[in-house]
């Protein structure tokens, strides 16, 4: 039989599903007393529009279905992130016998972190918790999301010539100058959440829309990649998972191109960092000579 591990590891394959359809990565899955996986499910909230359709509600509508039961006793739920407030409740509706999950969520996680949902005194109902099981995994897979999706939303909003701050003052603060921290009155935080309302932060697509050298070009740029044009690469992969099943084969093709003469780019840059490297030290007494001529010159 697996162990906990091993079966939240069927839910990061699951989280990982969703975050190539373009959603926050968060999975679940719900094994029976017998110790068989009846149900899987990964969040799906943008593909679905509904705003239930978190990872473990659609694990547990397939677990319902799979024992033609509302009441999925001595069900086992496993669950990348902290549980919600929403999926709290359900579970306990649900009568799950266990719920282990790995990274906690300190936006609105209700089994502890914000609410105390889950086996709240009041409460009938009992559920065995274990929290912290492969957690550095799932909290990373996380993280690495929110941080791709602001430098997306970021960049993309710096094309439109607007102020991140225009985008979502809180979540942005802390990649802004000074003068929006101090409009700021929340303090800038740098940790994920697992809101899934990404709406507001769904970012111009205009650029992608453009041929492949124009999306090179510009994601080369500083503008668009303050961080050098490896980090436009991210955003351009970003897009293409998150679009991409919207995206016609003709387009997925120019963003292919696009990712080449990109890569190209970024090629070039390594390679003139390691000849300006190795030629520092001329370079510098022959810039400050021409330095000196050029003033004697314009003097
Ligand atoms: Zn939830």
């Amino acid at each position: 039989m697996m162990n906990d591990e091993e079966r939240m590891q069927l839910a990061i394959a699951e989280a990982r599903a969703a975050e190539a359809a373009g959603e926050v990565p968060v999975g679940a899955v719900i094994v029976s007393a017998e110790g068989e996986v009846i149900a899987r499910g990964g969040n799906r909230v943008l593909r679905s529009s509904d705003p239930t359709a978190h990872a473990e509600i659609v694990a547990l509508r397939a677990a319902g279905v799979a024992l033609e039961n509302y009441r999925l006793v001595g069900c086992t739920l496993y669950c990348t992130l902290e549980p919600c407030s929403m999926c709290a409740g359900a579970i306990l509706h649900a009568r799950i016998a266990r719920l282990v999950y790995a990274a906690s969520d300190p936006k609105a996680g209700a089994c502890g972190s914000v609410l105390s949902v889950m086996n709240h005194p009041a409460l009938n109902h009992r559920v065995e918790l274990v929290e912290g099981v492969l957690s550095a995994e799932c909290g990373a897979m996380l993280t690495n999301f929110f941080r791709a999706r602001r430098s997306f939303a970021h960049s993309a909003n710096v094309l439109r010539g607007m102020s991140i701050r225009d985008v979502d003052g809180g979540e942005f603060s802390m990649a802004t100058t000074k003068s929006s921290a101090k409009k700021s009155t929340t303090p800038p935080s740098r940790r994920w959440s697992a809101k899934v309302d990404t709406d507001s932060t769904h970012p111009d697509q205009g650029l992608f829309l453009k041929g492949p050298r124009t999306i090179a070009n510009a994601l080369a740029t500083k503008k668009v990649s303050p961080k050098g044009p490896a980090s436009g690469m991210r955003m351009l992969n970003f897009y293409i998972n998150r679009a991409g099943k919207n995206l016609t084969k003709e387009r997925i093709a120019e963003l292919e191109k696009a990712k080449k003469i990109l890569s190209g780019v970024i090629a070039k840059q390594k390679d003139m960092q390691a000849a300006k490297k190795s030629s520092a030290k001329k370079s510098s007494a022959k810039k400050s000579a021409v330095k000196k001529s050029a003033k004697k010159k314009s003097a």
